[in-house]
């Protein structure tokens, strides 16, 4: 009996938040492998802020998705059936399996991993994947944060913020997380050990991170852009900091909004902004996903997932970033 895949394909762009409209669902039949290729049956699939930006005519990081392909996505797998030289059936795979419950490829983009004894399959699409890497490069190479400094976390309780502000207590920082409501302020504060948190929808950001930050941020780890980074601007330090990992306010935009109003004091407190784009740090994954997973099983970094159910429901799913309605790393279970 042939497979049946099932999968979403991206058949117009979205204008502002993409919607089950833009994407056409198809069952078709999985074709047969060919030498040198691999069928992987996918388990998990990670849903990213940046697949919104994918769906978009104009390039990002990597180039459009072209109308009628399948809807481009990170996934984890096994493998069911190879006649690729570099894996073997019943092997874990994570990479850009697509919007798919199969997917047949010759390898590019995808890599096997071994399960880590004591951690749950939930952790390999956020903390032990490209989530944990982002936290851990982008906050530690970019960020270079010491010990005695605040840093301060934008989009704190998301998959990547919450990683973020609990890496930095563990290299010893003061840290403030900007997040949006009084749960998960709460979460991040009373169970991971963030010293403050500020709850956007409630309280005038830039005015409770001077009374929070004195006398200012060494570091900011920005990941919403607009009001938010300005405030965080406006309450730099001498020699800070700013990185930035994602403008999630402004990804559902088709024209950018103004600019950064504090872009002055990069230049008088002699600052430095630098964005990044964690697959240029794939070959030190491993480095990172030692220390994550050491870190994990000490006790010292906690995470949440939010688990959708079924692949039907990943166009609305995907949404919940932008709405907040997400409780920790967004996932589809496939
Ligand atoms: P999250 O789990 O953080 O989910 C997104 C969160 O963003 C939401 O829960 C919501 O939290 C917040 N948010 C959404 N819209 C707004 C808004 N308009 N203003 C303020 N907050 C908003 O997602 P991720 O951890 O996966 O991603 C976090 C950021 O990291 C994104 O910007 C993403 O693009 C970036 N990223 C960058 C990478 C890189 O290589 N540079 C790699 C991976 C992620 P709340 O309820 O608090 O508003």
């Amino acid at each position: 009996m042939p497979l049946t895949n099932r999968r979403w394909l991206l058949t117009s762009r979205p204008e502002g938040r993409l919607t089950r409209a833009n994407f056409t669902w198809d069952e078709s039949p999985v074709p047969d492998l060919q030498d040198g290729q691999v069928l992987v049956r996918t388990l998990q699939l990670s849903l990213d802020p940046t697949n919104r930006g994918w769906t978009n005519a104009t390039a990002t990081y990597l180039p459009p998705i072209p109308l009628g392909d399948v809807m481009r996505g990170i996934g984890l797998g096994i493998v069911e059936a190879s006649r690729h030289p570099g894996f073997r059936e019943g092997q874990l795979v994570q990479g850009m399996t697509g919007w798919q419950a199969y997917h047949v490829s010759d390898g590019r983009g995808l890599s096997a991993f071994d399960a880590v004894p004591g951690l749950p399959m939930d952790a390999y699409l956020g903390l032990l994947g490209h989530i944990g890497a982002t936290a851990y490069f982008g906050l530690l190479d970019v960020g270079q944060p010491k010990a005695g400094e605040t840093l301060v976390v934008t989009g704190a309780a998301g998959a990547v913020g919450s990683l973020v502000g609990q890496i930095g207590k563990i290299v010893g920082c003061r840290v403030v997380g900007v997040a949006g409501g009084a749960e998960k302020c709460r979460w991040i504060t009373e169970d991971l050990g963030f010293d403050a948190a500020i709850d956007y929808k409630r309280e005038p950001v830039a005015p409770r991170l001077r009374v929070l930050c004195k006398p200012g941020i060494d570091v900011a780890f920005e990941n919403v852009g607009g009001d938010i980074l300005d405030a965080v601007l406006a309450n730099i330090n001498l020699r800070a900091r700013v990185v930035l990992c994602g403008l999630i306010a402004q990804y559902n935009e088709a024209v950018p909004p103004p600019g950064p109003r504090f872009l002055g004091n990069l230049l008088v407190k002699r600052a430095r902004m630098e964005g990044f784009i964690i697959t240029d740090y794939a070959a030190r994954f491993p480095e990172a996903m030692a220390k994550l997973a050491e870190w994990a099983m000490a006790g010292r970094l906690k995470y949440r997932v939010d688990v959708v159910e079924g692949l039907e429901h990943a166009p609305e799913a995907l949404n919940k970033l932008f709405d907040g309605t997400n409780t920790g790393k967004l996932i589809v279970s496939v």
